[in-house]
């Protein structure tokens, strides 16, 4: 079974890769502009014995998405079965200060993007009758936060557009569900200053950051045949910081 990671030549998407690897998928690896890691990722997971070819293509260009999942399909010869919604951008900025181009460049790559995969995605899906989305979105999409109103209502978006695809599909056999991580350990939160992260931490109950390898164990959950029953959720992996 093939599994098509968006963006997954680093931090979470990577990790989101190796795991579904692990667990026995093909893997279809898209990368923007990381090339070097991408092919370095590759041949990680062909040593693990299943298939992985890397994809070029930025998917907050819709054209670029039909091409993507018309090149998956004729170099690994089947059709994408399960998709992780994983690339995404940050552009804070305090809204007073923020830019539209901010605005929309957060939009496209974080919202837009997940539509355009799906939407390619669910052709060969309903066809199969099954197929499994995961939509990687974040607890300040349920929340909102001080610098993020961009970021913040494209993960919020992301959410409504999961459960608005779970009801849609559900009954060709396809489930949609987000991940919502907290606070994890990559590139994008590297830029923090130790002021905020050390305030990040206490608001944190496990008192502790995320790995990547958090976020993944609870994609290839989504993933496997285990969670054939839950569809629409948003499983928050975020050690306890929004907990009811
Ligand atoms: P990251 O290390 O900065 O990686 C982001 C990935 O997205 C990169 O591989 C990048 O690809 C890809 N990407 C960006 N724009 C793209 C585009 N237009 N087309 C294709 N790929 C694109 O960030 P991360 O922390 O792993 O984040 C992964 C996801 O988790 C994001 O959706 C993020 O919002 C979400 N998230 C992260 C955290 C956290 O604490 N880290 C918390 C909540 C949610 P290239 O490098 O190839 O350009």
């Amino acid at each position: 079974m093939l599994a098509l990671v968006t963006g997954a030549a680093k931090g979470i998407g990577r990790a989101i890769a190796l795991e579904l690897a692990k667990n026995n998928f093909d893997v279809a690896i898209n990368f923007n502009s990381s090339e070097a890691p991408a092919k370095e990722l590759c041949e990680e997971i062909k040593a693990l014995g299943v298939q992985a070819e890397i994809f070029k293509a930025n998917v907050s260009d819709y054209d670029q998405v039909v091409t993507l999942f018309k090149e998956v399909k004729e170099k690994m010869s089947q059709p994408v079965s399960v998709l992780i919604n994983n690339a995404g951008i940050t552009r804070d900025n305090l809204l007073l200060r923020m830019k539209p181009e901010e605005w929309q460049d957060v939009i496209n790559t974080n919202l837009n993007a997940a539509f355009y995969c799906t939407k390619c995605a669910l052709r060969d899906m309903t066809k199969s009758k099954f197929g499994r989305i995961i939509n990687i979105a974040s607890v300040v999409g349920l929340t909102g936060n001080i610098g993020q109103a961009n970021y913040a209502a494209s993960k919020a978006g992301i959410i409504a557009f999961t459960k608005s695809v779970a009801r849609e599909y559900a009954a060709r056999g396809v489930t949609a569900n987000a991940i919502a991580p907290g606070f994890i350990e990559t590139d994008m939160t590297e830029k923090l200053s130790p002021e905020v992260k050390e305030g990040i931490l206490n608001s944190i109950p496990l008192h502790a950051i995320g790995k990547p390898e958090d976020v993944a164990k609870a994609a290839a959950f989504l993933a496997s045949e285990a969670s054939s029953y839950i569809t629409g959720q948003v499983l928050a992996v975020d050690g306890g910081m929004t907990m009811l």
